[in-house]
């Protein structure tokens, strides 16, 4: 099956990115990598009449510290996020979920600003940006905005973003001495989306969590914060009696969605698996 036909714009400024799809209305797409786009255009799942290429903007791309925050261009490509150097130091979380996302040739061309455009909710980085409390930095027809990564994700492929507003970058609050991480997933096979994953992020003084913020993902329609079992770690040392204390309030926090891959009561089990075993990660300073 081939695509529609469409036209092709490569755009040099986010000026002209801007320009050019408010010009075409509703009937222009941004490319970036490529990788869920050009599958979706080509199995007729989508269509287009004008593609404009983000991937020669130089102000998109880029990886830098800002003040107190990284700025991660939206254009910084999977693979980049293994191997940037301040993305290790200063995002680790976001490290540590890279290879877990898709295969090598869909990370050597796929990109951060995509995959958080795109919002799938069995997609890793999406997720990480709320267990980080991230902000989605956003250029539109009507200037410029920042959106916290808890306000992004609204419903099923449903975010923030406006028709014609293009994503230029992800700040991070930088990673902090005191702070700890946990990342993981289940999957049937490496590379495959997850059946569920989490990551976390804790703020610990002697052993005993300050702040938590744990999030899911392919436990419904968006990437999802657990906040009641976030509230359960507060001010606690993380033993077994809490770990599990935790993982009893999920049921609370998650409502996996019937599907026919899995039921919605044995991803709930798996989410429980996995909450155990990363806060008992955390627990040994992971
Ligand atoms: C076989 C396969 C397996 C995969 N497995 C995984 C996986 O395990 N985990 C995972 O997370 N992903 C997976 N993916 C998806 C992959 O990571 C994509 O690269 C990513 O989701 C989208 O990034 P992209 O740069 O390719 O975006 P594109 O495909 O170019 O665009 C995707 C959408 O985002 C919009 N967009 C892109 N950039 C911007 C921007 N800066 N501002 C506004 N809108 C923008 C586009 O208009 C389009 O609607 C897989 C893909 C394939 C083909």
């Amino acid at each position: 099956m081939k695509a529609r036909a469409f036209s092709y714009f490569r755009a040099a400024t986010i000026d002209q990115a801007l320009d050019a799809h408010a010009r075409a209305g509703d009937d222009a797409r941004f490319i970036a990598g490529g990788q869920s786009l050009v599958p979706a255009l080509s199995l007729r799942l989508q269509a287009t009449r004008l593609l404009i290429d983000i991937t020669h903007i130089d102000e998109l791309r880029g990886v830098r510290r800002e003040g107190d925050a990284l700025r991660i261009g939206a254009l910084t490509r999977h693979c980049e996020m293994l191997s940037e150097p301040l993305i290790a130091e200063f995002a680790p979380l976001l490290h540590a979920a890279a290879p877990f996302v898709a295969h090598p040739a869909i990370r050597n061309r796929g990109t951060f600003g995509g995959s958080i455009a795109l919002a799938d909710p069995a997609s890793e980085f999406p997720a990480m940006t709320l267990a980080l409390d991230a902000e989605v930095e956003i250029a539109g027809p009507s200037g410029r905005r920042r959106v916290k990564a808890d306000n992004f994700f609204i419903d099923l492929f449903e975010t923030a973003l406006q028709a014609g507003e293009l994503i230029t970058a992800i700040y991070v609050p930088l990673f902090k001495v005191g702070q700890r991480f946990a990342f993981d997933e289940l999957a049937r096979r490496r590379g495959d989306y997850a059946l569920v994953g989490c990551g976390m992020l804790a703020t610990c003084t002697d052993e005993r969590i300050d702040d938590i913020r744990i999030s899911f993902f392919s436990v419904g329609n968006t990437p999802t914060r657990v906040k009641g079992v976030e509230a359960t770690l507060i001010g606690a040392r993380l033993d077994a009696e809490r770990i599990a204390a935790a993982q009893g309030a999920l049921e609370g926090d998650l409502a996996p969605p019937d599907s026919d891959e899995v039921p919605p009561a044995m991803r709930l089990h798996l989410a429980r698996v996995l909450l155990g075993r990363l806060l008992g990660r955390l627990g040994e300073g992971a």
